[in-house]
């Protein structure tokens, strides 16, 4: 067998290389769709000739996207894995460095180490932040850099030619609408596979996969422990649940005990769920301003969402009892979803603003803490989606794409239409939250009152709350969504001929 051992120190430090995973289809769990898709195209890597004989080949490139923790990375393991091929994998960051030619030089070595030991399998980690577009807005800086790069990555998917000596290509991302077009033509990524948050049945297989090599008091007992913590992790992802069971198995050794119980594993949740982003150690002394502040966000969320109620996710309760930088709201999921309409965007913007709004509305412009950091990024994020890549209004993508290089400042003036989305739900929100003031208040006071309110009670606050009126924000079209920076030439833009 090739040795791999050298690979990883010599020549290049930035590829980890494995002759073997060991990792298989059985270590992840939930979303069955996805892992038929892939046994579908380790089947073929198996019996590439075969295959071929009939005219089947595997795709060059497998895209996998979705949120951080949801399982890519062990996927892309577990095509190895099963494939029985070696594994090379980067980090889309490694690419982009400040020294000029380092990125198409890096995914050279990539390649070329790849295809040394082909047939075999390389895994590009965050591959948007060396293939997000080109010519679009140069947000973190070091665009030529980075285009040199995406150039040298379509270079080598175009380069080589789908035979036995194949090399996979398995890229993760959690910006599918930053992705340079070009990297998703056929012939490159042509399978792109979402890997979501998994559903409550999901969550239920993903802590038995890591409750395997766990002991707990009986089967019987086990299986019910484990229903109950999926059935309270809502939006939760793989990682996050395997860290409960690890934290459990701690909780539980420190306590000098064999099998996890009931009171360990629901404190390790606890500990998830607070200690997620702040690292404070334990969430059950959250200080008396920081509850206020969290109430307040909550009941400012909670009103948002009975001004804009989203058909596809109703919220069922929230409570104050653990400290995060995104809204501890819960939501249930509607099955029946079936598209996105241009005021669901908006409204969900203004509802993202929520928890920045009533930060500043309450405890002022300058002594504003963090906890609405994660609710102004998405915020933010989905104006610029709104903006760049739906269509839906003055840039849509159709038009950006085509004609994207050739106007001059777009990007700028693409910014500057994501700010004027930004500043309009901002000031929907601030209207909103002002008009429902009294119902802040009092959905404020239950919370610190009980630690939680369910949607019920909210929803009957919001309904029986005096209202004070404010004067209308902008122009809203027949949906109640805006229409405001969304016609043509409403910003003195010029259209090119
Ligand atoms: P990503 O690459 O999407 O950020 P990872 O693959 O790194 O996520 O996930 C981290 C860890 O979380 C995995 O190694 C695995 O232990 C666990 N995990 C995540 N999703 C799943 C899943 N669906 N089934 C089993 N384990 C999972």
């Amino acid at each position: 067998r090739r040795a791999l051992g050298s690979l990883g120190k010599s020549r290049a430090k930035f590829i980890s290389a494995e002759e073997s995973t060991g990792v298989t289809f059985d270590d992840f769990a939930g979303q069955e769709y996805i892992k038929r898709e892939l046994q579908e195209i380790v089947r073929i890597l198996k019996n590439d000739e075969e295959f071929q004989d009939k005219g089947i080949y595997s795709p060059k490139g497998v895209l996998l996207y979705g949120p951080p923790g949801t399982g890519k990375t062990l996927l892309a393991k577990a095509i190895a894995g099963e494939a029985g091929l070696p594994f090379f994998a980067a980090n889309g960051t490694d690419f982009v460095e400040m020294f000029v030619g380092v990125a198409a030089s890096r995914v050279k070595d990539l390649f070329a180490s790849a295809r040394s030991f082909a047939p075999s399998i390389i895994f590009i980690d965050e591959i948007d932040a060396i293939g997000s577009k080109r010519g679009g807005p140069d947000i973190g800086g070091g665009g030529a850099e980075r285009e040199q790069g995406l150039l040298q990555i379509l270079t080598e998917l175009d380069g080589f030619k789908v035979s036995t000596s194949q090399v996979l290509i398995i890229g993760a991302t959690n910006r599918l609408d930053i992705l340079d077009p070009a990297l998703l033509r056929k012939g490159r990524f042509d399978k792109i596979i979402r890997v979501g948050l998994p559903s409550k049945d999901g969550r239920l297989a993903i802590l038995k996969v890591h409750a395997r090599n766990k002991y707990f008091n009986s089967e019987e007992e086990k299986e019910a422990l484990l229903q109950e913590i999926a059935e309270l992790t809502e939006d939760f992802t793989g990682a996050e649940l395997q860290n409960i069971l690890n934290e459990a198995g701690i909780l539980t050794a420190r306590k000098d005990l064999d099998n996890i119980g009931r009171e360990e594993l629901l404190e390790a949740l606890k500990r998830q769920k607070g200690t997620f982003e702040t690292g404070q150690e334990d969430s059950k002394e959250i200080p008396d301003e920081l509850k206020l502040r969290l109430a307040y966000r909550e009941a400012a969320v909670a009103v948002l969402a009975c001004y804009f109620p989203d058909p596809y996710r109703p919220f069922s309760k929230t409570d104050i009892n653990s400290i995060r930088s995104q809204p501890n709201m819960q939501y249930t999921e509607n099955p029946g979803r079936v598209f996105s309409r241009k005021s669901d965007y908006v409204n969900s913007i203004v509802r993202a603003c929520a928890p920045r709004v009533i930060e500043e509305e309450m405890f002022g412009v300058d002594n504003m803490c963090w906890i609405a950091s994660k609710a102004t990024l998405e915020a933010s994020k989905l104006a610029e989606f709104l903006v760049l890549q739906t269509g839906m209004t003055a840039f849509g993508k159709a038009y950006y794409r085509k004609q994207g290089d050739l106007v001059p400042n777009l990007a700028a003036k693409l910014e500057a239409l994501r700010d004027e989305y930004m500043r309009y739900a901002v000031d929907k929100c601030s209207s909103v939250l002002r008009e429902y003031h009294s119902a802040v208040e009092t959905i404020t006071d239950i919370l610190l009152d009980k630690g939680e309110i369910t949607a019920a009670e909210i929803w009957d606050i919001y309904n029986k709350a005096p209202r004070i009126q404010q004067p209308a924000v902008n122009q809203v079209d027949e949906y109640g969504a805006l229409i405001y920076a969304g016609r043509w030439g409403i910003h003195g833009i010029t259209l090119p001929g």
